[in-house]
């Protein structure tokens, strides 16, 4: 803690930029203010208080005088003190850390009131409902966000008072129910915490405050920031701002806003309003919103001046922005903007929008767009032509095409999912405690609530599939079962639901290519309707980021079919061809002859058989990508991929044995089986090692590559092969097999009267290679990094076992956000990679580098071996759009 460390910031003191201070909220709250927009004042403390906080158990020492010292300019301005009797100032206490977390932290609005200024705002306002109504929120908000009273014990006294009176919303329970259910609210607290409702409102502030640093740490919190890979040690900043009411009456209202459509991109007026309703009423999707432009009906002033606030702001903030506001009594007032969340297809379309409106360049573009969009974008979709039983329509809050059987609440999706079910959670409105279920489901269904419910919100935050507020549902949670139209959906019947269109239908829907794959594919070209529009905007952005990436990118892959779509989805050639996948299936006896030959003359009929298939593959690979460089590994078996399963095998013997079915290639087998197992196949005999143990092996690919080569040669095509050796972990190694391999190729070359130029190189994915790349170097053309195995040996995780085993653990205990087989472990694994590609190059300046493990087609991990200045990387066909993006805004 720092003597000269300011805490407090009013919201004229900050700006959009300090959002690692302020928090979002904070920081855009003060932009908005410094714009001259209708803010309530406040001001924000900031997260380096609740650090202190967290870390030491404390506010920091100087935080009360500061916040008095705000709350003192803050009551000056307003003209009335914090809870003062007779013209109460009243606040509201909101979280806001760097990143939004949609209802994961705490807010407490109507702080200020008392049992004594409770009389003096309903005198103010004139209105005694209204105060009481307030009173009572406050209670039930602190009471459950503060104290820890169990918050369903509000809800109930509620449902009875509204029960008693035979009335189904809040807003039939008048002044005098609302007394007393305030009364019976301050029992309950007594009874629950043992304390009476705090009545002085400075305590009141303080405890909030306190309550929302806690928040930060709270278990839906700490989830959602495992999913969205926040860090956990930001802190959250609290913003105290003055309130303004949206529940004042008909000439009142609350409601949020976009400045485009977040589902498509397009312009026009799009949110929703609710009128004499707080902002909580309208997130919670508790009570059923107009679309925002029945506002100009309802109040024409506020509606105009709201268009006009919108427009500033996407102009100044060059991008979409979401938008809370409240109206009290005809005046209107800004509570919150941020750049808002959309979908991944209007992130394309939009970003490309801004391009020709001149407010953004291509460079910044490539910002507004993310691999993982654009991989949700290449998700299969609905078939329009199937037959389909559609029962309901919601609103499209988060596209995808998502099918699966019905569940009513968290638990039991949680618990179907773990065992390899499909479900869609099915809820009236979600809540943060429906996060787990979220997670778990393929895709979420809603009977209430707009686009900016939580689910909604939630949804597109993680890409998952979600229709909200179909109202024709109805959902009985506690019967799980929900009615439609006179159909019964049970628990498990199966659902299919379009987050692109809102629709929902009973049973399974068959799902169809996406438009963007099919552009990809090159079967879709730019057109006017929608689909079309989407692929336009994803052909400009891949057309700036192929025009500005550094890293190029290749394929993993292992057949002329892959290497064409590889090809077609702008794979520069092929950076890993496994060649032990050329000999699974029927040609796995053959490679298992190969390694139980004990005789020569065994082990050469094995080859033998094997060139010619060797060859043919070759060709067909050499063939779909002529002209592109096509990295081919020799063969890297761990063994018992290719031995016959010991136990299976042993079975069979002893049952031989017993029905005295003598039989000798069996027992053989078994012998040889025995041998030849270990106990770490992934560490044992494979890779180089298998190539120097077996007389013959690699020469006989390495022929074959260089037989291929010379036919493709012949046939007029362009063969660009390099010979690659996996697993060195030593520069002896591959001069072993480096002499053998340029005899072949010399013969080959002799025999064709073909000149060659195969380049050889090796993988780089044991820490000795990583550690010796300067000598290994020597005897290699080219490096490709298999951080597959890398991660596997740096870290001393078997790839095959760990996330059975203890991955959850870890991610649960949060030792790693994500694992680092799917991203790369920077600080351990990629600090090898960095160091050897520099030992490398200082050997040898031409040197060629790439990536070929798993980690070259994700999208962080691309970031980073652009920074280290590798030459390309290869990833699964598939993932080549993502990659070149990624590439692209690595570049830009
Ligand atoms: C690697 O280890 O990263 C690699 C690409 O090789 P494989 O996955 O085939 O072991
Ligand atoms: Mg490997």
């Amino acid at each position: 803690e720092n003597k000269d460390q300011k805490f407090v910031y009013d919201f004229t003191e900050g700006n959009k930029d300090l959002k690692d201070l302020l928090g979002g909220k904070g920081a855009n709250l003060a932009e908005m203010t410094n714009l001259g927009l209708p803010v309530p004042p406040g001001f924000t403390i900031t997260t380096e208080a609740c650090k202190v906080y967290l870390d030491s158990g404390e506010e920091p020492a100087a935080l009360r005088d500061e916040v008095s010292a705000h709350l003192d300019a803050l009551e000056q301005r307003m003209g009335k003190k914090l809870g003062q009797a007779d013209d109460p100032l009243l606040v509201s206490v909101r979280s806001g850390a760097k990143f939004s977390m949609p209802g994961m932290m705490d807010t407490v609005l109507n702080i200020g009131l008392s049992d004594a200024s409770v009389e003096g705002l309903a005198k103010q306002a004139g209105d005694e409902r209204f105060a009481w109504d307030s009173y009572r929120r406050l209670i039930q908000m602190f009471g459950k966000t503060v104290l820890g009273v169990d918050g369903e014990l509000f809800e109930d006294a509620l449902e009875a008072a509204k029960e008693a009176k035979k009335v189904t919303v809040d807003t039939d329970l008048d002044a005098a129910d609302l007394k007393k259910l305030v009364k019976q609210f301050k029992k309950t607290v007594k009874a629950e915490t043992g304390r009476d409702f705090p009545q002085d409102p400075r305590e009141q502030m303080d405890l909030a405050v306190r309550a929302v640093f806690d928040s930060w740490n709270g278990d839906r919190a700490k989830l959602y920031r495992r999913q969205e890979r926040i860090p956990g040690d930001l802190g959250t900043a609290v913003n105290i701002c003055s309130m303004v009411f949206g529940n004042l009456g008909p000439d009142s209202g609350t409601g949020v806003a976009f400045t485009r459509d977040p589902a498509s991109g397009h312009q026009g007026v799009y949110g929703d309003y609710l009128q004499n309703a707080q902002g909580e009423d309208v997130v919670a999707g508790i009570r059923n919103t107009v679309a925002l432009a029945e506002l100009e009906q309802i109040d024409k002033t506020s509606y105009d001046q709201l268009m006009q606030i919108m427009e500033t702001l996407e102009t100044h903030y060059k991008d979409l922005c979401d938008i809370e506001f409240t109206i009290e009594r005809g005046q209107l007032w800004m509570l919150q903007t941020r750049v808002g969340k959309r979908t991944a297809g209007a992130a394309f379309r939009i970003a490309t929008q801004l391009v020709d409106q001149g407010l953004i360049d291509e460079a910044e573009a490539l910002q507004r767009v993310t691999g993982a969009q654009l991989a949700q974008l290449m998700f299969p979709r609905f078939d329009e032509n199937a037959k389909v039983e559609k029962i309901g329509r919601g609103i499209a809050a988060s596209p995808g095409a998502a099918v699966g059987k019905a569940v009513f609440d968290s638990y039991t999706a949680v618990k179907w999912s773990r065992s390899g079910e499909k479900v869609i959670l099915i809820r009236r409105e979600t809540n943060p405690d429906d996060l787990d279920g979220m997670i778990a489901a393929e895709g979420i269904l809603t009977s209430r609530g707009g686009k900016t419910s939580h689910a909604a919100v939630v949804a597109r935050g993680m890409g998952k599939t979600c229709v909200c507020g179909a109202e024709e549902l109805e959902v009985d949670t506690k019967r799980r079962r929900m009615t439609v139209n006179g159909t019964v959906i049970e628990e498990g019947d199966v659902v299919s639901i379009d987050g692109s269109t809102g629709k929902v239908y009973l049973g399974e829907v068959p799902v169809v290519p996406s438009p963007v794959v099919e552009y990809f594919e090159g079967r879709m070209h730019a057109g006017a309707d929608d689909a079309d529009e989407l692929v336009a905007a994803v052909h400009r952005i891949m057309a700036y980021a192929d025009r500005v990436r550094r890293l190029r990118v290749r394929a993993n892959a292992d057949n002329a079919e892959d290497a064409l779509r590889a090809r077609r989805f702008g794979a520069q050639g092929i950076g890993l061809c496994r060649t032990e996948h050329m000999f699974l299936g029927e040609r796995r006896e053959m490679v298992e002859k190969l390694i139980l030959a004990d005789t020569d003359e065994e082990r050469e009929e094995a080859l033998k058989v094997l060139l010619p298939l060797q060859k043919k593959d070759f060709v067909e690979l050499f063939e779909a990508m002529d002209g592109l460089p096509v990295t081919v590994r020799l063969l890297d078996p761990p063994l018992h991929e290719f031995l016959p399963d010991i136990t299976e095998l042993s079975v069979r013997v002893a049952l031989a044995e017993a029905r005295k079915d003598h039989n000798e290639n069996d027992l053989r087998l078994l012998q040889a089986v025995h041998r030849l197992h270990e106990q770490n196949p992934m560490l044992g005999l494979r890779g180089v090692r298998l190539g120097l143990v077996i007389p013959g092996l690699f020469t006989m690919q390495v022929r074959a590559i260089a037989e291929a080569a010379a036919e493709r040669r012949n046939a007029k095509g362009d063969p660009r092969a390099e010979i690659m050796i996996p697993l060195v972990g030593t520069v002896q190694e591959l001069e072993i097999v480096r002499e053998e391999a340029e005899q072949v190729i010399a013969e080959v070359e002799a025999k064709t009267g073909v000149e060659l130029k195969l380049a050889l190189g090796t993988m780089i994915e044991l820490p000795r290679a990583a550690l010796t790349a300067g000598q290994i170097a020597e005897a290699a053309e080219f490096f490709s990094f298999g951080t597959n195995d890398l991660t596997q040996t740096v870290w001393g995780f078997s790839r095959d076992d760990v996330e059975a085993s203890f991955f959850t653990a870890y991610l649960e205990k949060g030792i790693f956000g994500v694992s680092p087989f799917e991203t790369i472990d920077k600080d351990g694994v990629g600090s090898l990679v960095r160091s050897a590609a520099e030992a490398g190059r200082a050997t040898r300046p031409d040197l060629k580098l790439g990536v070929c493990g798993e980690h070259g087609g994700d999208p962080e991990s691309v970031h980073f071996f652009h920074e280290v200045g590798l030459d390309y990387v290869s990833c699964s066909p598939f993932r080549i759009p993502v990659a070149r993006l990624e590439a692209g805004r690595a570049a830009a």
